[in-house]
């Protein structure tokens, strides 16, 4: 893996974050989200959710299976709607936008990345991160600037013109990784981001994932179970059947 170097980074931009008080990326207060099933009933999957996450952090929603893990990243993700309380994300109501405005902030200011990669597969590697690009209708040259400048930092350079099925687990999540962060979101959401990867791999693009945190201040938020995962997390928020049990801050000495 190369030692990323962001020389060339518009750092002004990356580091340009909220004007609200203390730069609060996600501020939620008395989350509740209800699924409805069958013909009258509901199922509580977050029962009562308090929350806050700063610029920068590099944290984790950790809990078992069925603690509402990806219902509560899919929130802050503006992917799904509270069902009661408040959800602010990037300065916006969630629980208020749009489904026009809700993908507006997706495109400009989020990166998510997937346990299933969720490249396209015929296209190549360039055009995968690329992609997120075309939203933002930016000039050729200046796409291409930073999908090179991306897969540098990602050890990719050598991989442009492959395509999704011609790469490794690995190869594909670090793809997976550059389409997050090709537009330089201030947020990238991870959702059990190591789930199909082996153990090199997995420390390796944690490895990345936090060398991107620290170099470029992009908040990062995962949804886990996974150890490995959860030894390089700064900040861990266990959740237990739709509640918040613990939320631990931990030390540089104490992580990976
Ligand atoms: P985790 O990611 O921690 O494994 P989820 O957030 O996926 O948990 O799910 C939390 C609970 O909510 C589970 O019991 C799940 O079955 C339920 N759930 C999630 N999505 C839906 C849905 N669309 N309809 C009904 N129940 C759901
Ligand atoms: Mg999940």
């Amino acid at each position: 893996m190369r030692f990323l170097t962001v020389k060339n980074f518009d750092k002004d931009k990356s580091t340009k974050f909220m004007d609200s008080k203390n730069n609060l990326i996600v501020d939620v207060n008395g989350l509740v989200k209800r699924f409805p099933i069958g013909f009258s009933g509901f199922f509580t999957a977050l029962k009562g959710i308090d929350l806050t996450v700063s610029e920068g952090e590099f944290m984790g929603l950790v809990g078992p299976s069925g603690s509402g893990k990806t219902t509560f990243l899919n929130i802050i993700g503006t992917l799904d709607k509270p069902s009661e309380g408040r959800v602010n994300v990037l300065d916006k109501n969630a629980g208020n936008l749009t489904p026009r405005q809700a993908a507006q902030l997706r495109k400009e200011e989020m990166g998510f990345i997937f346990q299933s990669f969720n490249l396209l597969p015929v296209y190549t590697v360039f055009e995968n991160v690329e992609f997120p690009l075309l939203l933002l209708n930016l000039s050729y040259g200046e796409r291409k600037k930073r999908v090179m400048e991306t897969l540098e930092w990602l050890g990719l350079t050598s991989k442009i013109n492959s395509r999704p099925p011609q790469l490794s687990g690995g190869e594909c999540q670090r793809v997976a990784i550059a389409r997050a962060m090709v537009k330089r979101p201030k947020l990238v959401l991870a959702d059990e981001p190591t789930a199909n990867l082996d153990a090199d791999n997995s420390h390796r693009i944690l490895k990345t994932m936090v060398k991107l945190n620290e170099e470029l201040k992009t908040c990062f938020i995962f949804a886990t179970h996974d150890e490995k995962v959860i030894s390089y997390l700064k900040r861990i928020v266990h959740l237990e059947d739709g509640r918040i049990v613990k939320d631990i801050s931990r030390q540089k000495s104490e992580l990976q």
